[in-house]
């Protein structure tokens, strides 16, 4: 590893991963290596304290007894608040965003404290929302609509510290009946879009390792399959 490797902190992927979330880290490396950049994955696991020294960060969903256990490591390993606080980027998919927050029920109605990173409150809601969700950006510098796949019962209330990330046209989203998809508040970006996301959604991962390495814009990838997949996505 040299002193410019971008290290990539891949968090409690023993608890949040559901659904290859994983994957995200796997393709922010993979876009940084095709264009000559090194990059690694820090795997941090349920033992592990938090380190708050790496590039960019992200965590996956999971099932509501994980995403405790994760809770409960974050608060007593704050190095991720710390990273954050600096401006590393951040990415929340969807359990993790409920986590992030200042709170979230679970869907046995018991109240757990969030980690505080994102003005954000997860309440259960009555029907489990599953499915393809697509949407259209609000974040600036995104332009292309965004896809994933969404299953989670908790609906999220975003405060005035954050905004959404995205309008939802098709799909839940969030939940809460304000249209909106995701979160986004300083260097941390949440959305309920499993898939893996980063796959799925290329300019997305483009927009985090830009603010990863505090540059406008990367050179382009032309990669036709991804935008096959993406056709098919959208059409379907
Ligand atoms: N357990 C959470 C919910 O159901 C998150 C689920 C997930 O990450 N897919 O809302």
């Amino acid at each position: 590893m040299s002193e410019s490797t971008v290290r990539i902190g891949l968090v409690l992927p023993d608890v949040m991963g559901t659904y290859g979330d994983g994957g995200n880290a796997v393709v922010l490396r993979q876009r940084l290596r095709w264009r000559d950049i090194d990059a690694e994955i820090v795997e941090i696991d349920l033992p592990d304290p938090v380190p708050d020294s790496l590039d960019i960060y992200t965590l996956g969903g999971a099932e509501d007894s994980a995403q405790r256990l994760a809770t409960r490591h974050l608060l007593r390993y704050p190095g991720l608040q710390t990273a954050a606080g600096r401006g590393a980027p951040v990415l929340a998919i969807c359990a993790a965003i409920q986590v992030l927050g200042q709170w979230y029920e679970t869907s046995s109605g018991e109240r757990v404290e969030g980690v505080g990173l994102l003005d954000a409150t997860t309440t259960p809601q009555l029907t489990r929302a599953i499915g393809e969700v697509t949407t259209t950006p609000l974040l600036p510098g995104l332009s292309a609509p965004l896809t994933g796949f969404e299953n989670h019962r908790g609906g999220t209330t975003l405060g005035p510290g954050a905004t959404g990330l995205a309008r939802v046209s098709r799909g839940v989203g969030n939940g809460v009946g304000d249209g909106l998809e995701g979160v986004v508040q300083g260097s941390v970006l949440g959305t309920y879009m499993h898939g893996p996301a980063l796959a799925r959604n290329p300019e997305l991962a483009d927009h985090l390792l830009c603010r990863a390495l505090g540059v406008d814009s990367l050179p382009p990838l032309d990669l036709p399959e991804v935008d096959r997949l993406r056709r098919e996505r959208l059409r379907a």
